[in-house]
């Protein structure tokens, strides 16, 4: 190495030293990232595929994101805690007031809470993007068009068969089963209890929902991918290459039961939620689900590229949040695309596509088409 080199080198080292240097939290942060890293390839060594690999990554994820909870609880609630101790009252008083006007009758409260009420919110946001997806307007959200060419617009026909489809799955499948739901948690609690529950228990209890979910929706999404329930199943939610928010929901029965259901009820049944976590916790869900579908990285919201990029390339991000796609690898080629450069939460009014413009296309940078796949199956 010449003398400049040399130079460089420990340059580089200095400020390395200085920004692990500059925070306790940052080095802290170090330390349990590399001991998460350790443990994540003490679980990659030992992999030997099977069942019993994957029991063992499932208990990693859970394991490690309560210890993260866990471990930065008190810093990160402190301050929403200042807010929510305002504001607690406000919500327990308003529902003393709504238990009181149904005079107690809990299976009604439970049905509007956990089936109305997330029903309703997912129409609301989904109606607004229905217009902009049949309209191709207005441009302040279609300029933010993740797969350019496609859906502009979407033909209003092709909507209207997803929106029957979807309707019969929340009419017929979703509803006896939030019905089903809560004939089960009434067994061993009282989710429609007349105090509501703490601040820090809601957020607890959403975070292990989501684990549990993207646990149970990564394994069940790549059984519907294996050939055999790919055709019969999964296929008629890939029908949409380039998908819309409604699409999130646009499913064979079986699919939307065991992969869109099951997922996100387990965890309000295993630790027995109130009815308001409950509630929030499916109303988060099916906005979340409709943003990773609605074909748009809009400003300030989640970034949707991961499950977009499933939608157009079929083997790849099975997951939700994307931690179960890096521990078994199924993320690995979307990790060497502009899609992945892109996969960002967006702070700025400039689309990503202009940001990070696309590369001109080479034959290798075709990973697998749509039609290849199916061709494979
Ligand atoms: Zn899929
Ligand atoms: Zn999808």
């Amino acid at each position: 190495m010449t003398s400049r080199g040399q130079q460089n080198f420990r340059e580089e080292r200095e400020r390395e030293r200085e920004r692990e240097s500059c925070s306790g939290y940052q080095s802290d942060a170090k330390v349990m990232r590399a001991s998460s890293l350790s443990r994540m390839k003490s679980v990659q060594d030992s992999s030997a595929g099977g069942l019993w690999d994957s029991v063992k990554k499932a208990a990693f994820v859970i394991g490690s994101g309560l210890f993260f909870l866990v471990a930065f609880r008190n810093s990160v609630t402190w301050h929403l805690q200042r807010f929510w101790g305002a504001s607690g009252d406000f919500w327990q008083t308003q529902w003393t007031r709504l238990y009181t006007a149904f005079d107690g009758n809990e299976a009604s409260l439970f049905f509007i809470g956990t089936m109305l009420v997330p029903t309703f919110f997912f129409w609301l946001f989904n109606g607004f993007l229905m217009i902009a997806d049949t309209m191709g307007k207005p441009a302040f959200i279609t300029r933010y068009r993740i797969q350019q060419d496609k859906n502009n617009p979407v033909e209003v026909e092709r909507v209207w068969r997803a929106v029957k489809v979807v309707l019969c799955n929340q009419l017929f499948l979703s509803v006896p089963l939030v019905v089903l739901t809560y004939t089960v948690m009434s067994w061993h609690g009282e989710p429609c209890a007349p105090e509501l529950p703490t601040f820090h228990w809601v957020l607890l209890e959403l975070a292990v929902c989501g684990l549990l979910e993207e646990v149970l929706f990564y394994y069940s999404h790549r059984l519907f991918h294996h050939p055999f329930f790919y055709k019969r199943i999964h296929k008629i939610h890939h029908e949409w290459t380039a998908p819309i928010g409604v699409v999130s929901l646009y499913a064979h029965p079986m699919e939307h039961v065991f992969s869109n259901m099951l997922p996100a009820l387990i965890g309000p049944v295993l630790l027995g939620s109130h009815m308001a976590t409950t509630s929030l916790w499916f109303t988060v869900a099916l906005i979340v689900t409709s943003i990773s579908h609605c074909g748009y990285h809009l400003p300030l919201l989640p970034s949707p590229e991961f499950h977009d990029f499933h939608h157009l390339k079929f083997n790849q991000c099975y997951g939700v949040l994307g931690v179960l796609d890096r521990l078994h690898g199924t993320d690995d080629k979307f990790r060497k695309t502009k899609e992945y450069e892109r996969h960002m939460l967006l702070l700025s009014l400039t689309p990503l596509t202009k940001s990070i413009p696309d590369t001109p296309k080479k034959k290798s940078d075709i990973i697998s088409t749509p039609d290849t796949h199916i061709k494979q199956e």
